[in-house]
C-alpha cells in the first residue's frame, strides 16, 4: 500500500519556519507543503493566507498544521485547528502555561487528530547516545551551562521580553528537554533564582537547583548576556565516569574524549516522527520541561538587574 502524502501548512513564516521546518517538510516525501499563513511575510511556491481562519475556510486540501509563531498566540491556534480536525504540530514551548497544553491534549484527543509538541533538542545528535550511555549508570550530579548572546540570537523580536516569551527560558527549555529526556531517575527544583532587566517582563538570566533520588544534585545556568563563545553544554557525574554533551547536544564526550557526534539532523527527524505520529494516529506531548519552566517562575526569587535594550526591536 502506498504511504500516505500528508498536506501540511506552516502558520507564522519567521525565523524558525523559513530555517527549519520549511526547508525539513521539503524534503520529507511523506509530505506536500501546502499553503503558509502569516500577517507580515509569504513563503514562496503555496498559497499564502493572512489568518489561520482564512485558510481554513478556503479550498486548500490542509491535513495538518506546524505552528511557528510565538507561545503566547498559539493555544487560540491550536484548538482552531483542532476543531477543524487538523493534525497539530507545536513548537517549543508547546505553550504558555502547563494547563492550557493539557487542555490541547484534551481537545485533540476528543478530536481523535495527532497532537505533536516538538522538543527540537531531543532530536540532537548526540543526545539519544547519551541516554542510551547513562541508562545504566549512578548519575551523581548534573551541571547545566546553557549562555547566549540573545542580540546575536533573537534580533528585533519583542514577544520574548513580553508575559509568556519565557525570557531566557526560551533556550533554557530546551537544555531541560533534553535533561529530562536523558536522566534515568526523577527530579524536580528546589531552589532558583531569576533575573528580570528592570524594564521587561521576562528573564535574562535564572540560576537553578534540582534534587533528585539518590542523592542527586542538579545546577543549571542560563544567562542571555553572554558575549564571545556561546556555551550549551551538560556535564553528568556518575560512577562509571563523566559526560559532557556539548554543543547542544551534538556531540558527546566521555571523560573528556569524543564519544559520538553526527551531521545535525534535528528538524528532519522532527518530521520524520510526525509522519510516523500521523500513520499510527498517536499523539506526542511531553510537558515535564514546560513544568520546571511554570515551577522556576512559581518558586524563584526574582532579581532585578540593568535594563535590556536591543536597537533592532526599539525594545
Ligand atoms: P519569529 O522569527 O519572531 O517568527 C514568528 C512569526 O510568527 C513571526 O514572523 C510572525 O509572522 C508570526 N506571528 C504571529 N503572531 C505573532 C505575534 N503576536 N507576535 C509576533 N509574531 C507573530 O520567531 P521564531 O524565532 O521563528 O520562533 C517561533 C517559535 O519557534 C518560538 O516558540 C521559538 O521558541 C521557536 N524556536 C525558535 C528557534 C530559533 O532559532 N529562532 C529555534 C527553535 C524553536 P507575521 O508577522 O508575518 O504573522
Amino acid at each position: 500500500m502506498a504511504a500516505k502524502l500528508y498536506n501540511i501548512a506552516i502558520v507564522g513564516v519567521g525565523e524558525i519556519a523559513r530555517n527549519q521546518h520549511i526547508p525539513a517538510i521539503l524534503k520529507n516525501g511523506d509530505f506536500k507543503f501546502c499553503a503558509a499563513v502569516s500577517r507580515h511575510q509569504k513563503a514562496d511556491g503555496v498559497p499564502n493566507f493572512i489568518s489561520l481562519s482564512d485558510m481554513l475556510e478556503s479550498d486548500t486540501n490542509v491535513d495538518a498544521v506546524s505552528l511557528c509563531v510565538p507561545p503566547q498566540v498559539r493555544f487560540d491556534m491550536a484548538c482552531e485547528a483542532l476543531l477543524a480536525k487538523k493534525h497539530v504540530l507545536l513548537e517549543k514551548p508547546p505553550g504558555i502555561s502547563v494547563v492550557e497544553v493539557e487542555r490541547l491534549i484534551d481537545l485533540a484527543n476528543r478530536q481523535g487528530v495527532s497532537l505533536f509538541a516538538t522538543w527540537h533538542s531531543r532530536y540532537a545528535a548526540a543526545v539519544e547516545t547519551a541516554k542510551q550511555w547513562l541508562s545504566d549508570k549512578r548519575i551523581k550530579s548534573v551541571k547545566i551551562i546553557w549562555k547566549e548572546d540573545v542580540k546575536h540570537w533573537h534580533p528585533g523580536q519583542k514577544w520574548i521580553w513580553q508575559a509568556g516569551g519565557m525570557g531566557v527560558f526560551d533556550p533554557g527549555i530546551n537544555a531541560l528537554s533534553i535533561l529530562t529526556y536523558i536522566m534515568n531517575v526523577p527530579f524536580h527544583l528546589q531552589k532558583a533564582e531569576l533575573k528580570f532587566p528592570q524594564n521587561c517582563e521576562t528573564p535574562i538570566a535564572a540560576d537553578m537547583a534540582f534534587t533528585g533520588e539518590n542523592r542527586l544534585e542538579i545546577e543549571a545556568e542560563f544567562d542571555w548576556r553572554q558575549e564571545g563563545a556561546q556555551q550549551w553544554d551538560i556535564y553528568v557525574q556518575t560512577d562509571a565516569g563523566n559526560m559532557h554533551l556539548a554543543e547542544g547536544g551534538s556531540q558527546m564526550l566521555i571523560d573528556g574524549a569524543l564519544h559520538f557526534e553526527a551531521p545535525e539532523a534535528e528538524y528532519p527527524n522532527i518530521y520524520a516522527r510526525l509522519s510516523d505520529l500521523l500513520n499510527s494516529n498517536q499523539s506526542d506531548v511531553d510537558i515535564m520541561p514546560l513544568k520546571h519552566v511554570a515551577d522556576a517562575f512559581m518558586l524563584g526569587k526574582r532579581t532585578i538587574v540593568e535594563q535590556f535594550h536591543d536597537d533592532r526591536s526599539g525594545h
